[in-house]
């Protein structure tokens, strides 16, 4: 209860010994950094899935710890609690929006199952907002109730190095805490970007980290970009009802099979979304009415036209938090192209006892699991027995679309790329999923591939997977893949009757016999 969490969140706060000095000008500069004498054994810089999971396993492991987790508010002025991206801004309300958006389409075929349901059936996003973000609001108090369980000293500060041991954070109230410790990690994640040199964007435009907290409906929304972020939000925006444009500058879904990402595309195509592709917006002007007037250059032709939309998101990717950390002044080196800290598989960075984890660091996946796998055996390598290194091969993920694709390991260009056509085999089918029929749902887009080795017993490369459930379904087999499981053992695996997951235990045509891969009968 909340009464219980108020009592846990007061308790053992005023058991940890911490120091918080009001700094005089003077002070910044004033170099602690002897090691063995720090405040703390380790310091976390940025409490979302990484760091709060790397804070937590080193308190398990006795050791004293703090988190420091401050939320600049986005341009247009939204702020959220502790628990970083995915909490807030991310997975968590995305999830539940396009759960919303799922019912939708749920209440359209009930009435084939018999349930009698008035129409028009209308979506009220004030309450999907309001339910969304108490729910959000929750598991920021769990994460605080949390650290003081663990014994994880919290400050809600915005933190930047003055020297390779010591940190200074100041507070909404300008306060200054000066924290010092013999490990720090790095794990403040990243934020969208907004375009340069482009009209009216900051000032009209709004993010991912804006969307989730609005309070009134975006109504018709363009979203420049095509990756996860873009394609999920114009999939929930759509199926809640809202007139919804992608407007793309090349291909959609890069990095992933690019012929799932194109069933992707042709699922939400023909379910409302539209896509504006090979162009880039160039200008954006608030009319008298408050709707905005896009305007938009078509890049091969140069045409340019104009729309008039209620919001525009921008979805054009993300910058990782690094630049207000002073990272120069303590020899952190980043890839100046991308901004992201270097790291070597153990996750540490130029500094020999500064570490970076999750989103900011260079070459790791923009997950949350990884990136609290990532905080936990890093904590684990400091302070336990341990020298297990995180593996970023395999790794699941899941782009909840309307119609979700799952997938794990190589798609079919990579594994071209590493093995050569000749070298793999790719089964495939498409597939009706039994509680479509009654509803007389479409399943055109119901498609499932596995890359596998040619040579046997045809070692699983990949797995994809686009359909209803498709996270439920993905993990469970990037388990076998991640255990080296083969394309034989897969046939001999049991299916569960009658489910989606069965399809791929099933799959016997090769893309190579160029047999019909459509699922028919039982
Ligand atoms: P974050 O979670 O971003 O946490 C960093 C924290 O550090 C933030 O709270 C930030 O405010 C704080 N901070 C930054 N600078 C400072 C500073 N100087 N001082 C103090 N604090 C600071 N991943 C999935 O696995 N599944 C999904 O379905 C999924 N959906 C997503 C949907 C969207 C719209 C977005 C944007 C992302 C999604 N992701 C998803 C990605 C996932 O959210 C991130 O990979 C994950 O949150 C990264 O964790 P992190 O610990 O690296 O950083
Ligand atoms: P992203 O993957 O970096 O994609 C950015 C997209 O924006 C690309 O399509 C890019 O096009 C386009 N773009 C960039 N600059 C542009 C510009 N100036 N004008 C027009 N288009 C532009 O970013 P993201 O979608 O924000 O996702 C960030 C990360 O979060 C992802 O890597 C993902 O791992 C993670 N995430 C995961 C999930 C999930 O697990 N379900 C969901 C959401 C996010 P080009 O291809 O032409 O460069």
């Amino acid at each position: 209860t909340m009464a219980a969490m108020a009592a846990a969140l007061r308790g053992p706060g005023r058991r940890f010994r911490w120091r918080t000095q009001a700094l005089a000008g003077g002070v910044r500069g004033a170099a602690r950094g002897v090691a063995g004498q720090q405040d703390y054994d380790l310091l976390v810089i940025g409490g979302g899935s990484g760091g709060l999971a790397c804070a937590k396993e080193a308190a398990q492991l006795g050791r004293k710890v703090a988190v420091v987790d401050y939320v600049e508010p986005s341009p247009q002025g939204t702020k959220w609690g502790l628990g970083g991206t995915c909490v807030n801004v991310g997975c968590i309300p995305k999830k539940l929006m396009h759960q919303a958006a799922l019912l939708g389409g749920m209440i359209q075929d009930a009435h084939h199952y018999g349930w009698e349901v008035a129409q028009p059936i209308r979506h009220d996003w004030r309450k999907m907002a309001e339910a969304v973000q108490n729910h959000v609001k929750s598991l920021n108090w769990g994460h605080r109730v949390q650290l003081q369980d663990r014994k994880v000293k919290y400050f809600n500060i915005k933190a930047s190095f003055i020297n390779k041991h010591t940190v200074c954070g100041i507070a909404k109230s300008g306060k200054e805490t000066l924290l010092s410790a013999d490990h720090i990690v790095i794990a403040t994640g990243g934020r969208p970007r907004y375009p340069t040199h482009i009209e009216g964007a900051l000032e009209y435009g709004i993010t991912s980290d804006d969307i989730f907290w609005l309070k009134e409906s975006p109504g018709k929304t363009p979203r420049p970009g095509t990756q996860d972020v873009a394609l999920e939000c114009a999939g929930f925006l759509t199926g809640i009802g809202l007139d919804t444009t992608v407007m793309m500058r090349s291909i959609p879904l890069r990095g992933f099979d690019q012929q799932m990402s194109s069933l992707v595309m042709e699922h939400m195509e023909s379910h409302g979304t539209q896509f504006l592709r090979g162009c880039i917006p160039t200008c954006i002007k608030k009319l008298p009415d408050g709707q905005l007037q896009v305007t938009w250059e078509d890049r091969t032709s140069g045409k340019k036209d104009t729309g008039i939309f209620d919001t525009v998101l921008w979805a054009i990717g993300r910058i990782p938090e690094t630049r207000n950390l002073n990272l120069k002044e303590v020899g952190v080196n980043i890839n100046p192209e991308n901004q992201k800290i270097i790291v070597d598989a153990q996750d540490i960075t130029s500094v020999p006892h500064i570490y970076a984890i999750g989103d900011v660091a260079e070459g790791r996946p923009e997950l949350t699991p990884t990136a609290i796998m990532a905080g936990k055996l890093l904590a684990q390598r400091l302070f336990g027995q341990s020298s297990d290194l995180m593996d970023y091969n395999n790794v699941p993920t899941t782009v909840f679309t309307p119609l979700e694709y799952g997938c794990v390991g190589l798609s079919e260009e990579e594994a071209v790329a590493h093995h050569g056509q000749e070298h793999i085999e790719v089964y495939h089918a498409y597939y009706k999923p039994l509680e479509f029929t009654v509803a007389e749902r479409d399943a055109s887009q119901c498609y499932i591939k596995m890359v596998c080795l040619r040579e046997p017993p045809q070692l699983v490369l990949g797995l994809h997977f686009l359909g209803p459930n498709a996270g439920e379904v993905t993990q469970g087999f990037a388990l076998g893949i991640k255990c080296g499981a083969s394309y034989a053992q897969v046939m001999r695996t049991v299916g569960i009757h009658p489910t989606c997951s069965e399809e791929v235990v099933k799959l016997r045509i090769s893309k190579r016999s160029g047999l019909d891969p459509t699922v028919t009968g039982c």
